[in-house]
């Protein structure tokens, strides 16, 4: 794609159109700084037309037996695989995390294809005969209508992935607004997609800013919106579409403690978080962001996590051998630095900077991992979500305490132990209020036949992502009451 020439990133009627915004938005590699792409984003009027189209290919759709509709999603399915590197190459360069990171998301993507193709039996309802005398009673689900999805930047394949598959599916009609950040890899999925034959307008992608957002959670014939990104925005997504009478579900920030015990396996433990903290140069809603060290555990766990980050190889996601990405933008980087600023005030130290202080007036994406220590309770960073690389160290003298410092996060994300002892990893699972729970575990990702659950600030809805939580999203109860014959009936 040639720098200069707008990219057409709408997908209405089957057809790629630019968006009417005055205004031109900017792909650009956060490890390069090049432009991938010039574009302008999506206003009320090109989401009308999305909405329109979606409109209109709803009742063939509908009527589309469920065994046919996923005919279209195994093609998708072969049809990521075959292209699963050319995704990952894009993914890399608008993202900045590495070609094998690329990979693995799009795999999780794919596995909720191969979920949601098990709609035949999942979408399926429950009867009684004979509720009372000759009268039988059932319970069918029917799609919703026009639904969408607005996703945020860090998973460009996957989170689109966790919400298409089971809204088409079920027979609704779906229309993607990917992140503003990436949406090239948003738009090689839709070409994929496009390519299995589905009819016209039953996916579709508008590409913006707040504009675009507002003008979906406006629109009348919208009937159910998901989203995923920052807390504050999910409060005004689900404040605003629930005011506008659509079934909204949110999916929002994170701040993921973990619990490293003295009797855990204090190597591999570090090993895990490691991955967690600074995989995908931190911007996952599952890393951790807080390790609480439980009583000798603190020096060993901290030793060796400075060790094994230190040595992480930070560049290109393209280049072989880099182990993590840039963040996503300069913009990015500056905002996580001045949190370590913040974190640093009062009694806070570094055990590892990551700020590489570069003289260079170049603008950059890059930091390092970084590891602070003694951060004061009272401090902003306490419950202030990074979304970077950097792991804050607290230490506490048992369990009890471990717990009742992560308990006071507005976030319920994740949270995981590290032990080898049953009764505190049962006791953390018990108490600990979280969606995602890890024993072990670094990132404490549901596979897509189980529920993403985030809890407290982190989620605002009632059905969550995957499995049987996005058929009962997507779909409308209905109970049907039926008398036949009359004569087996009650006497009038
Ligand atoms: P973001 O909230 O900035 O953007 C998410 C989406 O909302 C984008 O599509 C964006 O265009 C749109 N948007 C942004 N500002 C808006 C506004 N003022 N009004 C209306 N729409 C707006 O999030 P991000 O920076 O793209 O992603 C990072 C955030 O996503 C982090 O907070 C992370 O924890 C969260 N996240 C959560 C999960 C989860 O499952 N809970 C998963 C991935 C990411």
């Amino acid at each position: 794609m040639s720098v200069g020439q707008l990219e057409p990133l709408n997908f209405v009627s089957g057809k790629w159109t630019p968006g009417r915004a005055t205004e031109t938005l900017e792909v650009f590699n956060p490890a390069t700084m090049s432009v991938l792409a010039q574009f302008t984003g999506a206003i009320e009027q090109d989401v009308d037309e999305a909405v329109k189209a979606a409109t209109k290919a709803f009742p063939d759709w509908r009527r589309t037996p469920p065994q046919s509709r996923i005919q279209f999603l195994f093609r998708f399915k072969t049809l990521l695989e075959a292209h699963a590197s050319e995704i990952a190459q894009i993914t890399t360069q608008e993202n900045g995390k590495t070609l094998a990171e690329a990979r693995a998301e799009l795999q999780r993507g794919i596995e909720n294809i191969e979920v949601a193709c098990g709609v035949p039996v999942m979408m399926q309802g429950y009867n009684l005969e004979d509720v009372a005398s000759g009268i039988d009673e059932m319970m069918i689900r029917q799609p919703l209508g026009v639904t969408a999805a607005i996703t945020p930047f860090n998973f460009p394949a996957m989170i689109p992935l966790w919400f298409l598959p089971y809204a088409i599916a079920c027979g609704n009609t779906f229309i993607l607004k990917p992140s503003e950040r990436v949406p090239l890899t948003a738009r090689f999925l839709i070409s994929l997609l496009q390519e299995t034959g589905i009819p016209e307008g039953v996916v579709g992608m508008v590409v913006g800013g707040k504009p675009a957002v507002d003008a979906l959670l406006h629109h009348p014939d919208v009937r159910a919106v998901s989203f995923v990104g920052s807390t504050p925005v999910a409060r005004y997504v689900f404040a605003e579409g629930s005011a506008n009478g659509k079934r909204v579900q949110c999916q929002g920030g994170a701040k993921n403690h973990v619990v490293v015990m003295p009797d855990a396996d204090i190597d591999m433990s570090a090993r895990i978080v490691s991955d967690s903290a600074f995989g995908c140069a931190g911007q996952r809603c599952l890393a951790v962001s807080v390790a609480i060290t439980v009583g000798e555990a603190a020096k060993p766990f901290t030793d060796k996590i400075s060790e094994l980050a230190s040595s992480l190889k930070v560049g290109n996601g393209l280049d072989a051998g880099v182990q993590m990405g840039p963040v996503i933008s300069p913009a990015s980087r500056e905002r996580i630095e001045s949190l370590i600023h913040t974190g640093l005030e009062g009694s806070g130290k570094l055990v590892l900077d990551g700020r590489r202080n570069e003289s260079s007036s170049e603008p950059s994406s890059f930091l390092d991992p970084t590891i602070l220590s003694d951060i004061e309770s009272s401090s902003k960073l306490t419950d202030t979500e990074i979304f970077g690389p950097v792991l804050s160290m607290k230490s506490a003298s048992d369990l009890d305490e471990a717990i009742a410092i992560l308990s006071k996060s507005r976030f319920g994300n994740a949270a995981s132990i590290f032990t080898s002892n049953g009764n505190y990893a049962r006791k953390f699972r018990y108490e600990v209020a979280a969606g995602n729970i890890g024993v072990n575990i670094g990132v404490a990702a549901p596979m897509a036949y189980f529920p993403f659950s985030g809890w407290k600030d982190s989620f605002l809805g009632v059905q969550h992502g995957q499995g049987h939580d996005a058929i009962d999203f997507y779909t409308d109860k209905k109970v049907v009451i039926e008398r036949w014959p009359k004569e087996w009936s009650r006497k009038f």
